[in-house]
């Protein structure tokens, strides 16, 4: 048996409740892992309100890290007692314990340890897709312009250090003034506070009215219609959450309309579909962090009994960088 976090029904924080779940042993492909510290996402909000559904009862929660304790057949690139992290479809990572197919998960560095581990590698992942793969053709250049939303965030604060290592100028926006300057702190070339500002506007005067190649769009429908505002021609419009709620539907005359823009909504777990893909994807965030170049800032701790308290710092925007449930 494992402790773990159920929801029995989708609605608000409410419905997270800790409760003992069977685990078995890994099958075919599969392993078993004991998680020293558990990584908070936004996704597991959208699992707990139901704008992703999942079948009931369902333990939420995609990242985690900890020691294999057990392999299923057939898996040979970890063993029992590897220090392991990973980023996971299916959820299931609110618990001591779980079992979960093995080409999610990678050997964790002796250099990072299990907390960073947890708060990296889902958020770390995402950043590092959506800074080198999303953007088809030749990529983003050094001196590229692009607008990153949520800049304080998880995803954010590791997409500030990385950009500013990859030469890029991130503009990165932000709910407070205070966020705005963790951004700054952690590698965005400019801040705008996107409550109190004309985020649009201010894209314009910073690229002397070129605007921006990417648009990196996690906070959706408040977002959505200004972002497009920011491109340049043939800019890219890169949605990838719904922390406000879903962006509209569109009709695509508009991206002719204005300059022919590109948009597209990519999932991580698209990219991490096969061992080999997560494997190369996880080397390449290992290294940054190792080199010093990104740094993992896990800004909130809460033991897992206390769940609730952490969704719901996370939707009222209370947090910055990462964040990590913790286990006795
Ligand atoms: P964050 O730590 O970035 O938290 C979400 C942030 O969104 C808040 O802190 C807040 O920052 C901002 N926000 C803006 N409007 C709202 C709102 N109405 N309610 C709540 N928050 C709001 O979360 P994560 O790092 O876990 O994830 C960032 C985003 O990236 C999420 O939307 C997530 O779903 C998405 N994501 C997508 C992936 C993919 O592959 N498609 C993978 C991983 C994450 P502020 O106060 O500064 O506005």
């Amino acid at each position: 048996m494992s402790l773990a976090v159920q929801i029995r029904q989708h609605g608000g924080p409410e419905e997270l409740h800790l409760t003992d779940v069977p685990v078995g042993e890994p099958g075919p492909g599969e392993i078993r892992i004991r998680h020293h510290a558990v990584g908070l996402n936004f996704i597991d909000v959208y699992h707990r309100t139901g704008l992703y559904p999942l079948p009931m009862p369902a333990t939420i929660g995609m990242e985690g890290a900890g020691i294999v304790e057990a392999v299923g057949p057939g898996v040979t690139h970890l063993s029992a007692g590897d220090r392991a992290a990973y980023a996971s479809a299916p959820p299931g990572s609110y618990a001591e314990v779980r079992v979960l197919p093995a080409k999610c998960v990678c050997r964790l560095p002796d250099a990072i340890d299990f907390e960073t581990g947890a708060a990296m590698m889902l958020k770390g992942l995402t950043a590092q897709y959506l800074l080198k793969k999303t953007l088809p053709a030749e990529g983003l250049q050094p001196g590229d312009h692009v607008l990153f939303h949520a800049a304080a965030g998880g995803v954010g604060l590791i997409a500030c250090q990385w950009a500013r290592a990859l030469g890029l100028q991130l503009i990165g926006t932000a709910g407070s003034d205070d966020k705005c300057r963790l951004a700054l702190a952690n590698g965005a070339a400019h801040a705008i506070n996107y409550r109190t500002e004309d985020f649009a506007a201010r894209v314009k005067e910073i690229t002397d009215g070129k605007g921006v190649k990417v648009v990196y769009d996690s906070v959706g429908k408040d977002t959505w219609e200004k972002s497009l505002e920011c491109l340049r021609p043939f800019g890219l419009m890169a949605t990838f959450g719904n922390a406000s709620g879903p962006a509209p539907a569109f009709a695509p005359g508009m991206l002719g309309a204005k300059g022919s823009l590109y948009v597209t909504r990519q999932t991580l777990f698209t990219h991490i579909a096969t061992r080999e893909a997560t494997q190369a994807m996880a080397d390449d965030l290992f290294a940054v962090v190792q080199s010093g170049d990104v740094t993992i800032h896990i800004d909130q701790r809460y033991p897992l009994r206390d769940v609730q308290q952490a969704h719901r710092d996370l939707e009222a925007r209370k947090t910055t960088g990462s964040t990590i449930l913790t286990l006795e």
